[in-house]
């Protein structure tokens, strides 16, 4: 994401938790951020990490609480199969059905928007007397970079790097 990116998120974020009288603190802030730089999803305890850098108090228990106020707020997603969150791009919808796509190489994550899938998820949870509340859907595969990378077959003379290992699913 770049900065603009990232700062118009974050301008966003500030201005509807104001709206929903419910508090961003620096640090819920500064976890949203670290967040917003990140090319894909991010496990909780990669993103201790890089909080230690500017908190180095910050145990397990802060992060997660921090990912549980942004998960809540509908600013980030969790991606259950990779164990990992990731930022929403569409703030305002909160409950909206997210469809991930997660490459499996890079661990770059896209989100779409997904006309046609959620009135059909809706209608087939109705049919079933399901009251849906919330869904995501993944799926995994190769990003468009890695489909061409994956698919190279002149290894010594490219400027690929060959050396990642698309995960096995
Ligand atoms: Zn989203
Ligand atoms: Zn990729
Ligand atoms: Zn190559």
């Amino acid at each position: 994401m770049n900065s603009t990116t990232t700062a118009k998120l974050l301008t966003q974020a500030e201005q509807l938790c104001q709206q929903r009288s419910v508090r961003l603190t620096p640090q819920r802030l500064e976890v949203l951020r670290l967040m917003t730089e990140q090319p894909g999803a991010i496990s909780a305890y990669d993103l201790l990490d890089l909080l230690r850098k500017t908190e180095p108090q910050a145990k397990p228990p802060t992060v997660y609480r921090a990912l549980d106020f942004l998960l809540e707020q509908g600013f980030i997603h969790r991606v259950e199969s990779a164990n990992s969150y990731v930022v929403c791009h569409h703030f305002e919808e909160p409950s909206h059905t997210s469809a991930l796509f997660i490459c499996d190489r890079c661990g770059l994550v896209t989100e779409k928007t997904t006309d046609g899938i959620e009135e059909r998820l809706s209608k087939l949870a109705k049919d079933s007397g399901f009251a849906l509340r919330h869904s995501v859907v993944e799926a995994h595969g190769l990003c468009a970079e890695c489909s061409v990378i994956e698919s190279c077959d002149s290894h010594d003379c490219c400027e690929h790097d060959h050396s990642i290992a698309v995960k096995k699913r």
